[in-house]
């Protein structure tokens, strides 16, 4: 099936018993049984509901995967993966990557015992010297946020079979219309929906999907067990969102590519950090394992002061200032005082995300318009 007729069928049926063409909303937190144990399929909410099943059977048929499972956040999905592991279990982890996963790994999960390893994984061998026997799990994220680095997926699942590792990529950023890990090796896929799958910055939720059964077990029993679970009118959000995501991603990435051009060339941009550049060091595994560059892009200004780049995060009239990423509408960020406040500036620093860095998620407005707004603020 192609990605179009996928995104639109993907988890719906007509539902049974009324024949309406939208999954209905579930509100109920309970199911009647008609003996102990005797039920049809549901017994609570927090385990499982019919508008979370939809959207959960949608969520692996558009990651080409077996089996989907909603949380309720895309933090919550991530910490659902780390729930995996055991106190002295060790995850190597991309050292560019969003920083509320590196909160949760380093301010949450650290005091458990689970050792963190932050690598740049820009060249899939860097991560061979830091596994160990205790090695348990990679988590890596491409295109990296905010500083648009490709790491090659396949190069780093080969790696995590050769040891038994497990490999989780956070595909936020591509979306499966771009990107499919699982079908370059990955175990687990992990998403952010509240970004381009929901798409209308409306709903805030999380995935995971994989293929094999026994991980799928564990990772449910997690979900049920700790609760971080999705209401139904939440899913429901989500499910109308995935139906026009293959018309939204494309706008996304024929904007991106207008904007990432417009800025290259304009004089007081000093550098403009798009995958889609053929000199950009990621270009080639970008064309390989992604079919298209996005809507995602950051760069830095010639006067790289802190207030410069303050004034054009407050000048635009239509890229609006707020953090998240994915919707329709084109927002502009600070990841320095933002999105990536939770990473220590020295940290930051060391892997290039300077306090000048500009992070914007080209919408699918009119790309003159934009382009307008964006010649208007930096002036
Ligand atoms: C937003 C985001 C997350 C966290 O998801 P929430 O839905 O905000 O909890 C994780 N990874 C990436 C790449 C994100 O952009």
């Amino acid at each position: 099936m192609k990605l179009a007729t996928k995104f639109i069928h993907a988890g719906t049926e007509p539902d049974a018993s009324t024949g309406a063409i939208m999954t209905p909303i579930y509100q109920t937190s309970t199911f009647v049984q008609s003996a102990p144990g005797v039920h049809k399929g549901y017994d609570y909410s927090r385990a499982g509901n019919p508008t979370r099943a939809a959207l959960e059977a949608a969520y692996a048929k558009i990651e080409n995967g077996k089996f989907g499972l909603a949380f309720s956040s895309g933090v919550a999905a991530t910490d659902a993966v780390i729930k995996l592991l055991e106190p002295g279990d060790e995850v190597i982890a991309s050292n560019d990557m969003y920083g509320g996963t590196y909160r949760l790994f380093t301010k949450i999960f650290q005091k458990f015992g689970i050792v963190f390893h932050f690598v740049d994984m820009k060249d899939a061998n860097n991560i061979i010297p830091f596994i160990n026997q205790n090695t348990k799990l990679i988590w890596t994220e491409t295109p990296t946020n905010p500083l648009m680095n490709i790491i090659d997926i396949e190069a780093t699942a080969f790696i995590a079979k050769q040891h038994n590792i497990l490999l989780c990529v956070d595909n936020t950023f591509a979306s499966p219309y771009l990107q499919n890990p699982l079908q370059l090796g990955a175990d687990i896929v992990m998403h952010s929906a509240t970004k381009y799958l929901g798409g209308h910055s409306d709903v805030i939720q999380g995935c995971l999907v994989m293929n094999d059964e026994a991980l799928r077990e564990k990772l449910f029993f997690i979900q049920k067990s700790s609760g971080a679970v999705p209401g139904p009118q939440d899913c429901f959000l989500v499910l109308r969102g995935i139906k026009t995501l293959h018309v939204r991603m494309q706008r996304h990435c024929e904007n991106g590519e207008k904007i990432a051009h417009f800025l290259y060339h304009h004089p007081k941009v000093e550098k403009v950090y798009w995958c889609g550049f053929e000199n950009h060091p990621g270009y080639e595994i970008a064309k390989k394992q992604m079919r298209g560059f996005g809507g995602m892009m950051s760069f830095t200004l010639k006067d790289d002061s802190i207030d410069n780049a303050i004034r054009v995060l407050t000048a635009t009239k239509l890229f609006a200032l707020a953090e998240s990423l994915g919707g329709v509408e084109s927002l502009i960020n600070h990841p320095a005082t933002m999105t990536h406040a939770s990473i220590p500036k020295e940290e930051r620093l060391k892997n290039g995300l300077t306090d000048s860095l500009i992070r914007l998620s080209v919408g699918i407005e009119d790309a003159d318009d934009l382009i307008d707004d964006l010649k208007n603020a930096i002036g």
